[in-house]
């Protein structure tokens, strides 16, 4: 294996981040959650924890860690809530905090996400706002999730305005990001969740990318050595930028490449399953990229590399397509660049973009003009393969 910016010298140990008293590990590895009680009793300061799952999740894994806490005498209690998107709502964060108090949870209690990002993101504001916060460890068993969600601490819900419009940041005590949960997730989840890999690449590590270029379909295709770097890699990028600006009041910005183009392709869909979140960011990578190269700032050749990478691994880059498969007919340029103004992380107005250099060279701009981005999604949108 080629390596990368990021210094990773010794692979098996955790991943630190650093946030002071809210510092954690990241453990990345095989057998995890048949293993999860030890690791997780030596940080818990009372005996009880409460499990979050869904119901896809909760077949598959819940026994395997119920197992293991009872292994170190962890008393525990297990909530499972709907699989999907629509579960990261108002009812069912009331539902859940009702049922956690119900459970008389004290503040030394501890909660278990076990799932992908819906889960952590909700059980993770559930713990954040319950009883004014409870500590939270997060078990992340999505590709999606052990790469990006489950590091960070942004916990949340959708408000019927817009996605992840409510919420707090609330910093696990522990990931625990176990390899083998990856076999049972549907290959189009997968696929999605190797989109964020690849956003760690084009941000700001070449030979990432590179990497990338040669072992992607390791990643895709379950071999473990290659997954394990991949996460590894994309959890010591994640942690090191959350560890320099927690808030996202400069750097973290950068992690937003191809969400700008991608939230607005999720709303324009209406999150109705035809574009699933690392699908959307996927296109918004490409869009980001084009447009970079659009203004001048980015070479055809380097637009060309991150097309064709997202292609070879299954990933939509036409937005031409997507738009005429849309269930919603229509699509405009107009109406993009409206959820783009939208978008949380517009400021004053302003919509914030991360552009490109080349890859690995990813910068935050604030200055886009109205005019060039209507002609640059007029164009794209016609687009096809
Ligand atoms: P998800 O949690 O809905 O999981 C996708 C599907 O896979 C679900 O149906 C789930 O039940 C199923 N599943 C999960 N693990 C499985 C496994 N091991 N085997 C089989 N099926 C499994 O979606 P996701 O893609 O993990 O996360 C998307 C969410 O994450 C979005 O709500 C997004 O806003 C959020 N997100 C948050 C952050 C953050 O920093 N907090 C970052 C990125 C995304
Ligand atoms: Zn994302």
């Amino acid at each position: 294996m080629t390596g990368s910016k990021t210094d990773i010298s010794n692979a098996d140990a955790p991943l630190h981040v650093e946030l002071g008293a809210r510092s954690y590990d990241i453990v990345i590895g095989q057998g995890l959650i048949a293993d999860a009680g030890g690791r997780i009793g030596a940080l818990m300061t009372g005996s009880r924890a409460v499990i979050v799952t869904d119901d896809n999740v909760g077949p598959l894994y819940l026994p395997r860690l119920q197992e293991s806490l009872s292994a170190a005498a962890i008393q525990h209690a297990s909530i499972t809530v709907p699989a999907g998107e629509k579960t990261k709502d108002f009812n069912h964060l009331q539902k859940l905090t009702d049922e956690l108090l119900a459970a008389r949870i004290d503040r030394s209690t501890l909660l278990i996400a076990l799932g992908g990002g819906v889960i952590g993101d909700l059980a993770g504001f559930a713990a954040a706002i319950t009883m004014r916060g409870i500590d939270f460890v997060q078990v992340p068993t999505t590709l999606l999730a052990q790469v990006d969600s489950s590091v960070g601490g942004k916990t949340g819900i959708n408000s019927a305005r817009g996605k992840n419009l409510i919420g707090a940041f609330h910093q696990p005590r522990l990931v625990l990001a176990d390899l083998e949960c990856l076999d049972s997730l549907p290959r189009r989840q997968l696929l999605a969740g190797y989109a964020e890999i690849i956003k760690y690449g084009l941000i700001n590590d070449p030979q990432f990318f590179d990497w990338l270029e040669i072992n992607g379909g390791a990643v895709t295709d379950g071999d473990k050595a290659a997954q394990h770097h991949a996460v590894l890699t994309s959890c010591a990028a994640k942690a090191a930028i959350v560890a320099a600006d927690e808030r996202e009041s400069g750097v973290r910005a950068l992690l937003n490449l191809g969400h700008t183009f991608g939230h607005a392709l999720e709303a324009e869909t209406g999150y109705d399953g035809t574009l699933l979140h690392g699908e959307a960011v996927a296109m918004g990578m490409t869009l980001a990229y084009d447009f970079s190269q659009t203004l001048g700032l980015c070479s055809g050749r380097d637009c060309e590399r991150v097309r064709s990478h997202l292609n070879a691994i299954g990933l939509p880059t036409k937005l031409g397509d997507l738009a005429a498969a849309s269930s919603t007919a229509g699509w405009t340029a107009d109406a993009l660049i409206t959820h783009m103004a939208l978008d949380k992380k517009a400021e004053n107005g302003k919509m914030v973009f991360v552009l490109a250099r080349a890859i690995g060279d990813c910068f935050i701009n604030r200055d886009v003009s109205i005019d060039q981005l209507r002609a640059f999604l007029t164009n794209a949108l016609t687009e096809k393969n």
